[in-house]
């Protein structure tokens, strides 16, 4: 059952020592209920509170990660069913299989493809993370040839899949620092299995055909001391893997059922060998619910649109993408380029810098903190107006790097242009540039022939 911020606070010493780095044990427990930090900071509380309070606190759907340090995937920690309701937290990972009986011709396309294939969509790079290797042929060394293949050629995060704990081991022999995946448990390998997951602390995939199955082998492998759980249910009607993808987000969050609290991992090609009919699939499963999904391909063309809405959709909606404030080069800018000042809205950013980009000219383009609110509506809420504009630049020093003292503000902004000169100082000039990002191109030529 959830706990209030001061049932928690209850349960705390109450003695305000601050070691958890908040003034007092009340703020410390308001925070630890709305799951924004640990109950074990506080180095303070018993063992028993300690579990007590870790268990109502932690997320209804288990955050699971997969490979270490900066090369990481972390998947699960959802909280919502919908992203208008809060947001979705962690974006699945998206992935390629490959086996041991492919051809090299086919293999070296894939592991080159997995390296080649990179999207840059406003400011965020977009690449598949993961590389699942599966045994077929049912021998260990053919195993571990393929997956020191994969790691000598590719930083894929691995998912290693077979039904045999010794493949598996023999697998993880190679990797286990990367801390892959392992596909997966059954009812008849659990044990093995789990023992392996333990010895090794990785995470582990339970397969079976449906929810109930799934709840059972998530409480063995509990039992077993293994937490960091997915879902495979294996059921061979699509519509059927649909209703328990749903039932597995709803039964936790709703009903508190921890045994289906884990994330899922989903293969398209289970059920098609129509690539156009797999990637409509594996997007259906981007929005309800997959942790993680693996492809048979990854060409570029089916792969945009999939990031696209992958991205989309793990946007969270309360928070505008917004870029650092800072002063920003383009095209080599010396001390008589001029200055641009706009807001941090993303989409702004991308649209100034287009157009900045293109016309060549050398360019300093201030980006001054809006909240990722657009020109004008950051005007209207009083987040972009002289004051805040003549802050930013001072702080800046960007004067320093000129020659001149102009400065361009956006049209759409005209009437601050008099306040700015003032705010700025007396040797500023204020130069009121175009409303539209598609005419700064011909507003910058102009400006370097004067
Ligand atoms: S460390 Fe524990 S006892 Fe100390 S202030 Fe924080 S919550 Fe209270």
């Amino acid at each position: 059952m959830a706990l209030s911020g001061l049932d928690i606070f209850k349960k705390l010493p109450k003695t305000n020592c601050k070691k958890c780095n908040f003034p007092t044990c009340l703020a410390f427990a308001m925070q630890v209920a709305t799951g924004k930090v640990e109950i074990s900071l506080c180095p303070d509380v018993s063992a028993e509170a300690m579990a007590q309070i870790a268990e109502a606190t932690a997320p209804p759907i288990r955050p699971i990660t997969i490979g270490t340090g900066e090369n990481e995937l972390k998947i699960g920690e959802e909280t919502v069913m919908f992203r208008h309701d809060k947001r979705f937290e962690h974006q699945p990972g998206i992935g390629v299989l490959v086996t041991d009986e492919m051809d090299d011709k086919t293999l070296q396309g894939l592991l080159e493809r997995f390296n080649a294939v990179r999207f840059e969509r406003v400011g965020v790079m977009m690449r598949p993370e993961l590389i699942a290797i599966k045994s077929l042929s049912g021998n260990p060394e053919k195993f571990k040839a393929l997956v020191k293949r994969v790691v000598d050629e590719t930083s894929a995060l691995l998912v290693l899949m077979s039904d045999s704990p010794e493949i598996l081991k023999a697998g993880l022999s190679l990797c286990s620092e990367k801390r892959p995946l392992l596909c997966g448990a059954t009812k008849d390998n659990l044990d093995h299995v789990a023992q392996i997951a333990k010895e090794n602390n990785t995470p582990v995939v339970a397969k079976g055909g449906d929810l109930d199955e799934l709840a059972d082998l998530t409480a063995r492998l509990s039992s077993s001391s293994v937490k960091d759980i997915l879902l495979y249910p294996t059921t061979t009607s699509l519509k059927s893997r649909f209703e328990q993808e749903v039932m597995a987000r709803r039964l936790p969050l709703k009903n508190n059922l921890r045994a289906l609290g884990f994330p899922t991992i989903l293969f398209p090609s289970d059920w098609t060998e129509d690539r156009d009919k797999e990637v409509l699939i594996a997007a259906t499963f981007v929005a309800k619910y997959a942790g993680i999904i693996i492809l048979s391909n990854l060409e570029p063309h089916y792969l945009y649109p999939l990031f696209t809405e992958r991205m989309n959709i793990y946007t969270d909606p309360q928070r505008p993408m917004t870029m650092e404030e800072k002063v920003y080069e383009f095209s080599n800018p010396d001390k008589d380029s001029p200055l641009l000042v706009t807001g941090n809205f993303a989409l702004t950013y991308f649209l100034v810098t287009g157009e900045v980009e293109s016309s060549k000219v050398g360019c300093w383009l201030a980006i001054q903190n809006t909240d990722g609110l657009s020109v004008l509506t950051a005007w209207a809420a009083g987040k972009f107006n002289a004051e805040s504009v003549a802050k930013f630049i001072k702080a800046s020093k960007i004067a320093e790097n000129l020659s001149h003292r102009n400065i361009v503000i956006p049209g759409y902004v005209a009437e601050i242009s008099g306040e700015l000169e003032e705010e700025l100082g007396s040797n500023w000039k204020v130069i009121v540039g175009p409303r539209e990002a598609s005419s700064i191109p011909s507003f910058l030529k102009q400006w370097q022939k004067s």
